[in-house]
């Protein structure tokens, strides 16, 4: 069931009962008081009736020190006349309660007659047919006699107006409520648009669409639902980016190695076909081994990399002190007198924290880098700087440098700006990816400053390590 029509049939239910239960009190709290005030003026009557019946029986002749049955009845057909145009309805009874006269319609049980006593009147409402009457009960004294007066006295106006005011009652509640029904469908229709608009979201989000955002209509409880549901819809939509990214990134590496593996597998089949169907003479022969050979050690060298990638991308952080003096020994061992460079090693002495062999394995891709993009003979500067953030790294060339829109582009697996020139070099694409992933376990990113034609800079910040002794 829907919650705006939840909300309004609770409505409906909580208004019938107020309004019905309103409405019975009030109509019977006015019949209860108009009963009470005709039950008075019953009584009063009765004891008006009383008090006539012993004024006239007070001229009786004076031979009779009893009143005689007949001049009662006399009486009682005196004072029946002298009621309402309607005439009274009433009955006198004797000391032994017989009945010494009866109004014509007077059939009553003799219930009330047994309770009147001398001094003590009663009264008890009753219904002959439709009508309802008061029917009260006295003692007159008159003449030596005590004689019982009875009086009935029309009280139906009282119970019809009951009825009518329930029935007023009940055709107001109805036309109450279906008012109410019209307005708190449009109220309870407004109260719960918020939860329309966030389900209109999630189904739009469902579908796909996960740029769309529910409108905030409120500042209640139901517009900070919405607003933390956008948010929550945000977070969703820049994870969901990122896994496609992610994806992407995924699907490229997978092309770019399958044709990364592609170009030397066509080489060795090729050569490989070629010395098992000719007879080729040695000079050939061997050139073709050859192709096999370095062809299948530069695949040995990618597969490599790629596990030195992959490891590094699980690998846990193991990271210690290091004097930078290591590292730049190290490096000055393995290029000074190797290449055909001119290097600059310059650096301020310091620790840092790194897991060391990762390290030189960075700054090595890095000089080597910088050799292939330089010629012959160029200058290659190695530095190491300690700032407020940490020490810095640095590896400059002034070599062919990278143009600006390739920059980004670089560290990605495979990429290579000119492949024939990195292939020709025994590049894979690989080395800056391979950087990436180690700096990231330092928590550390390649900063890159390359300009066409005039060289690049590569470097990167690691976390100081503690004073040297
Ligand atoms: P590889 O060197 O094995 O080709 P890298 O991932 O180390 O792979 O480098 C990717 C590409 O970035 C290189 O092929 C080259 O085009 C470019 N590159 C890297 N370093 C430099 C540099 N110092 N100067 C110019 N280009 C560079």
């Amino acid at each position: 069931m829907r919650f705006s029509l939840k909300i309004l049939l609770w409505t409906i239910i909580v208004m019938a009962l107020a309004l019905g239960f309103s409405g019975f009190y009030f109509v019977n709290y006015v019949f209860e008081t108009s009963l009470e005030r005709e039950v008075g003026q019953a009584m009063d009557e009765s004891s008006i009736l009383g008090f006539a019946f012993e004024t006239a029986a007070l001229s009786v002749p004076a031979k009779y020190s009893v009143l005689p049955d007949n001049t009662v009845e006399e009486i009682a057909a005196n004072l029946e006349r002298g009621g309402q145009s309607t005439g009274r309805l009433l009955r006198i009874s004797d000391e032994e309660k017989n009945v010494l006269y009866a109004s014509d319609g007077f059939e009553m049980d003799d219930e009330l007659l047994m309770q009147t006593r001398e001094d003590i009147k009663t009264y008890r409402i009753i219904q002959v047919e439709d009508a309802y009457y008061v029917h009260t009960g006295t003692t007159v004294n008159a003449l030596n006699r005590i004689l019982y007066l009875e009086n009935l006295k029309d009280v139906s106006d009282v119970f019809t107006e009951r009825a009518m005011g329930f029935s007023l009652y009940r055709k107001v509640t109805l036309i109450m409520l279906f008012a109410g029904i019209l307005i708190m469908q449009l109220i309870s229709s407004l109260l719960t648009k918020p939860v329309r608009l966030l389900t209109e979201a999630t189904k739009r989000m469902a579908a796909g669409d996960y740029a769309y955002r529910a409108k905030q209509i409120s500042q209640d409880e139901l517009g900070q639902l919405t607003r933390d549901f956008n948010s929550m819809a945000e977070a969703l939509e820049k994870n969901i980016e990122k896994l496609e990214e992610e994806i992407e990134a995924k699907e490229e590496f997978m092309g770019a190695f399958a044709h990364e593996l592609k170009t030397p597998l066509t080489a060795i089949i090729g050569y490989a076909d070629m010395l098992r169907s000719h007879k080729l003479d040695e000079e050939k022969s061997m050139m073709s081994a050859n192709y096999i050979y370095t062809e299948g050690k530069r695949l040995e060298a990618m597969s490599l990399r790629l596990l030195d990638i992959i490891v590094a991308g699980k690998e846990e952080a193991q990271l210690q002190q290091v004097p930078v003096e290591l590292v730049f020994d190290y490096l000055k061992e393995m290029f000074v007198g190797s290449r055909k460079m001119e290097f600059h090693f310059d650096y301020e002495p310091g620790a840092v924290l790194a897991e060391i062999n990762l390290i030189k394995t960075v700054l090595v891709n890095l000089i080597d880098n910088a050799c292939k993009a330089s010629e012959d003979g160029g200058r290659i500067e190695v530095s190491g700087s300690a700032s407020e953030n940490g020490y810095r790294f640095a590896v400059r060339d002034y070599g062919i440098g990278i143009p600006e829109e390739e920059q980004h582009k670089i560290t990605k697996a495979f990429y290579m700006v000119d492949k024939s020139r990195a292939r020709s070099k025994n590049g894979a694409g690989l080395g800056l990816a391979l950087c990436v992933e180690i700096l990231k376990i330092h928590n550390s990113e390649l900063e890159i400053e390359s300009e066409a034609g005039e060289g690049s800079c590569f470097g990167f910040v690691l976390a100081k390590g503690g004073e040297q002794e």
